[in-house]
């Protein structure tokens, strides 16, 4: 029910964070993965790594934000495997301001990575899952894609629409066999929230205190449910957003 033996899986930003975690579950599963992400030293680090989990992996190298670039890792992918089944959108970036200090191309740059590399990734991928008989898309949100902060107006409008361009994926590629779900990580120990970390005053303590879990994710918590999402065992789960917070979200 969970094997993806002979599947192939891009992982955009998967060279770190919590796009290896998710690699990690899907190599360990039997998947091909594809580490998409710009920085190549990073991607062969991850890429030694998760050959030693599965079947093999190999690097490409990618600009989400670039529609030219996504359609050549794509083509790549299928030149070099022959197929895509599963494509894990995780790369994403913040830049924490408040909305009145936001300049336009701050928020273009978030928007851009966050949500219209989304758009980019899936439209690229869909003729080739088609073809293959259908696939499996897993965008990855955030705690922002539900709640709101004073610092993060692009991020948060980013990871917003992202769950609705999941729903209307879902339904309109259900037909072709194509699941389309989003994941909400809580706040987990990666790059990005080290930096929050440094930037905001009082978030580790106050993410303990609300998380009924008592700790911060790891990324190897992301593990299962992208094995999940991506496997047969999801076949009749489409257009969902699934947090993976260590209950966070369900604490007012
Ligand atoms: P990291 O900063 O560790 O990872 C971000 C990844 O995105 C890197 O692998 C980076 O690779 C890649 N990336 C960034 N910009 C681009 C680009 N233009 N083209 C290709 N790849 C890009 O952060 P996280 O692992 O924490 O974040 C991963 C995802 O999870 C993001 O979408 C984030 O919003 C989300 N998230 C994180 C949470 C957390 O608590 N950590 C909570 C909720 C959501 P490279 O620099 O090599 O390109």
């Amino acid at each position: 029910m969970f094997d993806l033996k002979e599947k192939v899986a891009v992982v955009t930003g998967g060279n770190g964070g919590i796009g290896l975690g998710m690699a990690r579950g899907l190599a360990a599963a039997g998947a091909r993965v594809v580490v998409a992400a710009r920085d190549q030293a990073k991607s062969r680090a991850a890429v030694e790594e998760l050959a030693r989990l599965g079947p093999g992996a190999f690097a490409l190298a990618v600009d989400v934000a670039d529609e030219s670039s996504v359609e050549a890792l794509v083509r790549a992918t299928v030149e070099r495997c022959g197929r895509l089944d599963i494509l894990v959108n995780n790369a994403g970036i913040n830049i924490r301001k408040r909305p009145e200090e936001y300049t336009l191309a701050e928020w273009r740059q978030v928007l851009d990575t966050n949500l219209t590399s989304v758009f980019l990734c899936a439209r690229a991928a869909y003729p080739v899952m088609k073809g293959g008989g259908g696939g499996k898309i897993i965008n990855v949100g955030s705690m922002m894609s539900i709640f709101g902060a004073s610092f993060v107006p692009a991020y948060g409008a980013s990871k917003g629409g992202l769950v609705q361009l999941t729903k209307a994926l879902a339904a309109a590629w259900a037909r072709d066999n194509i699941q389309v779900n989003a994941v909400l990580p809580g706040w987990i120990d990666t790059a990005l929230t080290r930096q929050a970390r440094r930037e905001i005053p009082g978030l580790e303590d106050s993410v303990l205190r609300r998380t009924p879990a008592g700790r911060w994710g790891l990324i190897d918590d992301l593990a299962g449910i992208a094995a999940f999402l991506a496997s047969p065992a999801s076949d009749f789960v489409t257009g969902t957003a699934i947090p993976v917070d260590g209950g966070y979200s369900i604490q007012g």
